[in-house]
């Protein structure tokens, strides 16, 4: 018979209880890593479905909002055709001489609040294309000075109207000649100086000054008007921004005339911006590419020297002016 001494009893124990220990070991470490990897599994599922979520409810985002571009471009495009087709007939009319003067004062009613609604809706289809990608900047060669004198003569009888000192000064080579979207370009000057008539009281001072930069040329929009509150002034641009400030919301607008400018004038390779004391005034200003146009021949509009204050300044005419107002290079 053998007999297992007590010593050898307590070794064969001890390693038996090692080896459940180890067992037991082994198997609440796989039980507790299976359980991890479940609710790894569950969790990676419903980050997987949050996902799938979040994607399409950001598809969903992206096709309402062009659904909303394309329905206030569409709208935008049907207002306007027949509010040109009204504006027609009423021009003529007012040119004909043919009216008393009481029709021709409700047709001058009549056309100035045509042409405010068509300004708007033709800002409106603006920003509707340059969200949707589809604005393109159609680029001419065009002499700067008439250019710019022509823009500028359009709101002398505003401020005529509206009792404000309306000032030009151009500082810039009269016969500088500059490949640029014209039509982009008059609709943000437009913007500028409607905003610095519509916000400068009576007996105040409206300035355009236009500066060569060497890469760029400066058009400044500058007012003495009621300014831009501290608080508002880093928001002018953004859409549908209007000043809190006690009197605006008696000055109407729709908060979309600044954005519609700093978009184009980024479009045309350019920036915007804005200076302003409240009570004091603003200064906007535009500096667009100095995309100079030489050695080619342009008809230039024949500017009359009318009424409007005005100051040029600059280097000498490089060239001669010929008498079909065309300059030669
Ligand atoms: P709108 O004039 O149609 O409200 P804008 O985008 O042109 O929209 O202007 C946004 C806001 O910026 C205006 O409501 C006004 O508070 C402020 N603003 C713009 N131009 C001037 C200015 N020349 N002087 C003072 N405030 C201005």
């Amino acid at each position: 018979m053998v007999v297992i001494k007590p010593f050898y009893l307590q070794i064969w124990f001890i390693i038996l209880a090692g080896l459940v220990f180890l067992a037991a070991g082994f198997f609440i470490l796989r039980w507790r890593t299976a359980s991890l990897e479940r609710t790894q599994a569950k969790l990676e599922a419903e980050v997987a479905r949050q996902t799938a979520t979040i994607r399409q409810q950001s598809e969903e985002l992206k096709a309402l909002d062009e659904f909303k571009n394309r329905f206030f471009a569409n709208v935008s495009h049907e207002l306007r055709t027949p509010l040109t087709l009204i504006l027609g007939p009423i021009g003529t009319l007012i040119n004909s001489g043919e009216l008393s003067k009481s029709s021709m004062n409700m047709l001058k009613l009549a056309q100035t609040n045509a042409q405010s609604l068509l300004k708007l809706v033709s800002s409106i289809l603006d920003l509707s294309k340059i969200e949707a990608d589809e604005m393109k900047i159609h680029e001419k060669p065009q002499a700067l000075f008439p250019f710019m004198r022509r823009l500028a003569s359009n709101f002398e009888s505003h401020a005529q109207h509206l009792g404000i000192n309306y000032l030009f000064e151009y500082r810039a080579d009269k016969n500088l000649q500059l490949n640029l979207d014209a039509e982009r370009l008059e609709t943000i000057i437009n913007n500028l100086l409607s905003n610095a008539m519509k916000f400068t009281p009576k007996g105040g001072t409206v300035s355009i000054q236009i500066d060569d930069l060497g890469h760029f040329i400066r058009i400044a929009v500058e007012d003495t008007g009621k300014g831009i509150l501290p608080d508002d002034l880093p928001h002018v641009f953004d859409r549908f921004f209007q000043s809190k400030a006690h009197d605006s919301s008696h000055e109407g607008g729709t908060g979309i005339g600044l954005t519609l400018c700093k978009e184009l004038a980024q479009l045309m390779g350019g920036n915007i911006s804005v200076t302003s004391e409240w009570q004091k005034g603003s200064r906007f200003i535009l500096e667009i590419p100095r995309k100079e146009v030489l050695g080619s021949m342009v008809a230039v509009d024949q500017e009359p020297v009318d009424s409007l204050s005005h100051t040029v300044s600059g280097p000498e005419e490089k060239s001669a002016q010929g008498d079909q107002g065309f300059y030669f290079w």
